[in-house]
């Protein structure tokens, strides 16, 4: 089980309010993609969920449990970012089993997690290389078998195809979605990218200046836009 609930989640920098009373049900497996133009409040919003920014007000409840204090590394989440954030003089290995290790988890059952989750990413044949001798794709994979390695209840991505080039990108979408059904986790998807949105999602969150906008799935939002900025963000008639 996985699924998690915000109400009226505010978040304020200074006077400067950037979350304005955020509503939202994500349901177990789900894939939700937050969609919305830069500076619309998406990363913070995943930050909140991650425990990386605090909540100012409102509840944030996982599995039924309320979050908003708890420490980020007992969320059950694991986040990838846009930047990779890999460790440069580690090995892809040392990478993706660094948090284990941090965890303290034996050193047998880590190299296990490690080779399962290079498995899965066609990683196996790079264990040993450093960052630097990856492609940008390889790269993007070591910091999604970072994450795959905790066994996550909810993955957490925030623009992780964007420094990638656009053959690439649409490759590692299909990746992404193949992941999904395997690992059958719920992840929430961070993308200013409306066809991103529009392939990947079960459920799209249109978010404009720190407010929802419309939820629904991609059909519902490019047949039934609730207003002119979904209309024209997602591209369709209204
Ligand atoms: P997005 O990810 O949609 O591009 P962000 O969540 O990064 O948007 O930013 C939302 C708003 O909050 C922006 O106006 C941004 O300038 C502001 N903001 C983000 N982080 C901070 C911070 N640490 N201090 C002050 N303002 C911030
Ligand atoms: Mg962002």
């Amino acid at each position: 089980m996985a699924n998690l609930t915000l109400r009226d989640a505010r978040k304020t920098y200074g006077v400067l309010e950037v979350i304005k009373g955020i509503d939202l049900d994500v349901e177990d497996r789900e894939f939700v993609v937050f969609v919305g133009p830069s500076g619309c409040g998406k990363s913070t919003l995943l930050r909140m969920i991650a425990g990386l920014e605090k909540i100012n007000s409102g509840d944030l409840v996982i599995d039924g449990t309320r979050s908003n204090d708890i420490d980020p590394s007992q969320r059950g989440l694991a986040m990838v970012f846009q930047s990779y954030a890999l460790y440069p003089h580690m090995t892809v290995a040392e990478n993706m089993g660094f948090a284990l290790r941090i965890a303290g988890i034996p050193l047998a059952e880590r190299d296990q997690k490690v080779k399962d989750a290079a498995q899965i990413l066609e990683l196996s044949h790079l264990l040993d290389r450093r960052p630097k001798d990856l492609s940008g794709g390889q790269r993007q994979r070591v910091a999604i078998g970072r994450a795959i390695v905790r066994n996550p209840k909810i993955f957490l991505f925030d623009e992780p195809l964007s420094n990638l080039d656009a053959a690439l990108r649409v490759n590692m979408r299909l990746e992404l979605m193949r992941l999904h059904e395997r690992l059958a986790a719920t992840m929430i998807y961070v993308t200013h990218d409306q066809i991103e949105a529009m392939t990947m999602a079960d459920k799209i969150v249109v978010l404009n200046s720190g407010r929802i906008e419309q939820v629904g799935s991609p059909l519902e939002l490019y047949n039934r836009p609730a207003n002119i900025f979904v209309a024209g963000f997602i591209g369709s008639p209204k």
